[in-house]
Parts: C-alpha cells; structure tokens; sequence
C-alpha cells in the first residue's frame, strides 16, 4: 500500500510513474477522513488546496525537475503560519486566525515541492508533554487509544505514525518533536538552534523554540531537513552555516564511532523496560564498531527545574501579543481597555498557558528577577558546559528520549508538576541548543520506544548517519500500529 512506503519509496514511485502526486493525496485524504475522527491528529484539512499542489508537483516530475520531496504529502504542525489557512497554535485565542503569510519552514518546503495536506493538534501554544491541552482535543495515541502521543507536537507524531501523511514537521523547544516522535515510533529531529529559520513559528520560548522534521526514517527526515535548513535573514538567530548534504553520508561506517552514556540518564527515575529497549539498542551500535563510554552530565538533576524557569519566562513575554486588540479572540462588549485585555486573554487561554503566563511574570518581577530567572540562567550556562566537556571526551551522547511510554489519557492532566519532570531528558539539549534525534527501538508491552542521541552543534549530518545506520540493522521504524 502507497501509506506504507516511506519518503524515498514514494518519491521513486513517483518518479517510475507507479503512482501520481494527485492519486497519493487522494489516498491520504481518504485515509484522514476514516481514521482522523478517532486519532484527532488534524485541526485543519486543506484538501483542495493540496489536489491543485499535486497537480503542480506532477507537472514538476513530469517536466523531469523534481527533487526528493516533490510530490510527497505533508503535514505542519499548527504553530507554522500558512498564507491564507487557519493558524490556531491549538488555542481558542488563535481559532479565528488567518495567517497573512507562510512561514519560512512552510514556503521553503513548498518551493522543494511537497504537498501541505492540512495543519496538525497540538499541545495550546506547543505547552505541554501530552497534547492534551489543544483547545481542539486530545490527539489519541495510534498504538493504544487509551495514550496520549506525547507532545506538544503530538498531532505530527499521530500523522505520520497513523500513515495519514508520509512526514509532518514540528517544533520542539524542550523535546516537543523527540518525545512524542518517541511514543509513536516515528523518527524525528531537533536541530541545531538556528539552523531552521523561526520565521512565521508562532513564538513560545524563542531562546529554546527549533523547528525540524518529522517522518518513518532517519533518511527521509534527511531529506526533509535538507529542504527546511539555512541562513534566513528573517530570522535574527538563524545561522549561515552552510547547509551539507545530508543524504551524502548516511551510508558512512560508524566503525570507532564513541558513543557516551551519561549516567543520570540511566538512574532510578527510568522505566525498567525502556532501559532495556535502550541498552539492546546500544548493544546493536557496538555489533556496528561503536565504543562505548559512561559520561556525566552533572547538572542533569536542575534541568527541569531551570527549564521551568526560562521557558515560561519567555513565554509571558511572548504570549503578551494577545490583547484582544490587533488579532486573535476579543471578548464581547468590553466596558474599558482593561476590561478588553482581562476577559480576551482569560476567554482566549487554557489553564496551562495561564499556568505558564503566571509563572513567567513571577520570575521576572522585580523582586525575584535575581532569585530565580537569573540563576536559572547560569544553571543554563552549566548545562551548556556539561555538554562541552562531554564531547571533549565522545562524538555523540545517547540515552532515552523519555523516562516511560506513552501515558495514560488524563493521568497527567491535573498533575502538571509530573508531566514536567517527565521531559528530564529532553529540555538539556534545547537549554544548550544543540541537535537531538529520536529514533525507534523495541516496544514496551506494545507501546513505542525512542533512543534519544544528541550531538554537537550542527552535527545534524552525524546523527542522520548513526539513525540511518541503526535502521539499515533493525526493523522497529518499520512497525505500524493495528488498526490503520
Ligand atoms: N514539554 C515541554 C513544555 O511543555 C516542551 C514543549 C515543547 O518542546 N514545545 O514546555
């Protein structure tokens, strides 16, 4: 079946002329309208709009002037603004918004010519760890209806792991794509900070925020980051790093490849099962030539705590936009200005977004501006040390990307204090702005499992590499969930 085959597939299908662009989005489309009522993975399908790009793509193909995405059916997540189609961020302050320009991840990945299919749920503002918080519902985990898929780039996850789109992108600002890329079995990365362009990526924490791509493999989300990376002047901290060839070095041995493992990552927090899915993991990077070596990150244990400290702090600078003057939900009949701004931002946010604004404003108030913001901005700047030294000793770091599976629906809803410490092993490299994958290993009681491996900065080539040559060995990125 077409909705099996990764990006590669389906590009060499296209190009053989097994399939058209416009028969695979009819396929998706049809595959969205059965099964996305249950899954909830879309907040918004753009099916005209992606029969015309699939025209276009075709003509492309035909015309012999296609490249390795032309064709192929995406989704984006719905913090991405799109040129007239509702951008929602998954909030009721954004549902009436129609964003008056594409976003740079957006245009870039329509100029290699993929096909938008539709905008993804998500976590209200990409808050949260379980895309719960979606002003349009929870997104329900393929594997097991009862989970969530992680988040807050949960709906992206669901797509691609459901086989409604062949890749999806997301953002991650402190582990947004691995995590739930991790409990739905799909691959995904967060690059360097600065090598996607922010620009038109609705804002959360901007310090942290990083787009990156989504899909079946690490060789397909090569050729999707090859399409979203590179300098954009629109962005004032997008880098001009030049952009390699991603796909060029994925067949690379990793023979004397040093791999540490850092022990805080391992400690007693971490699920007996996901240590072993990890472990078996590492073990198949040894049969390939790696070495092994424990590291320290020594900080490990003040990440979450910092990160909760830094990240809302932007956020309530960020979500300040949202006044009820220039865009987005005004209440009714406001008596004065701050009648206008009260009831619009307490109509228009969720309880986690409040949650956050709250604690952003505290932290950065006069009088605790010193205590905690400021110190959790030094606890940063030991992270980012942490990470320095290990890579004076390895080339990567691996570890899980999450401390279980897939949680419960609701179990973590009214315990937020949990669903924070759960990102313990994701928000360091967004504290340090370095690149991260997610890649599958072997389920737990049937739930999906995600080896984390971080690198150095902009050593996205490697990590694609050491992805790639894990999947050439194992077939996990292969399995799908019943029932789709
Ligand atoms: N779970 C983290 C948070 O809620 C990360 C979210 C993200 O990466 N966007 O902040």
């Amino acid at each position: 079946m077409m909705h099996e085959k990764s990006v590669t597939e389906l590009a060499a299908g296209l190009r053989s002329g097994e399939f058209s662009s416009v028969e695979l989005v009819e396929h998706y489309l049809e595959r969205i309208e059965r099964l996305d009522g249950e899954l909830n993975s879309f907040i918004t399908v753009t099916a005209e709009q992606a029969i015309e790009q699939a025209r276009a793509a075709d003509a492309r193909i035909a015309a012999g002037d296609a490249g390795p995405v032309t064709g192929i059916p995406i989704a984006h997540k719905d913090i991405y603004c799109t040129n007239g189609v509702k951008t929602s961020c998954g909030s009721r302050m954004l549902d009436n918004f129609t964003a008056p320009y594409d976003a740079n991840v957006v245009s870039r990945l329509r100029d290699a010519g993929a096909v938008m299919l539709g905008k993804t749920n998500m976590d209200e503002f990409a808050m949260g760890s379980t895309s719960e918080s979606s002003f349009y519902g929870p997104v329900k985990n393929p594997w097991n209806t009862g989970r969530v898929p992680g988040g807050s780039s949960g709906g992206s996850a669901v797509a691609v792991a459901a086989r409604l789109c062949a890749a999806a992108t997301g953002t991650d600002t402190g582990g947004s794509i691995r995590q739930p890329a991790s409990h739905c079995g799909i691959t995904g990365l967060k690059p360097t900070y600065g090598r996607v362009s922010r620009y038109g990526m609705i804002a959360y924490a901007s310090s942290l925020d990083q787009g990156g791509p989504m899909a079946q493999t690490a060789e397909d989300v090569a050729f999707l980051l090859q399409a979203m990376a590179g300098f954009d002047e629109r962005d004032s901290t997008s880098s001009d790093t030049p952009v390699p060839d991603y796909s060029a070095t994925l067949e690379d041995s990793i023979e004397g490849l040093k791999i540490g493992l850092p022990g805080e990552y391992f400690d007693a927090g971490l699920d007996e099962g996901v240590r072993k899915s990890v472990e078996e993991a590492v073990e198949l990077y040894k049969s390939l030539g790696a070495e092994i070596r424990e590291i320290s990150l020594p900080n490990t244990g003040l990440a979450v705590a910092s990160y909760y400290v830094v990240a809302p702090a932007e956020c309530s600078s960020n979500l300040s936009r949202y006044d009820g003057v220039r865009f987005g939900h005004r209440c009714d009949d406001p008596v004065d200005l701050e009648d206008l701004y009260k009831r619009s931002r307490s109509e228009g946010f969720g309880a986690e977004v409040k949650r956050r604004i709250m604690i952003g404003t505290y932290v950065l108030s006069a009088g605790y501006y010193d205590a905690f913001y400021l110190k959790a901005q030094k606890i940063r700047q030991l992270i980012s040390d942490d990470f320095r030294k290990a890579f004076e000793q390895v080339d990567v770091i691996m570890g899980p990307a999450s401390p279980t599976t897939a949680v419960a629906l609701g179990e973590m809803a009214d315990d937020p204090v949990s669903m924070y410490l759960s990102d313990v092993y994701t928000v360091m490299t967004n504290m340090a702005g370095l690149p991260g994958i997610s890649i599958p290993v072997a389920p737990v009681e049937g739930m999906p499992v995600g080896l984390q491996i971080t690198g150095n900065y902009f050593d996205e080539a490697r990590l694609l590499n050491i992805a790639h040559r894990f999947q050439q060995n194992s077939d996990w990125h292969r399995l799908m969930p019943e029932g789709v």
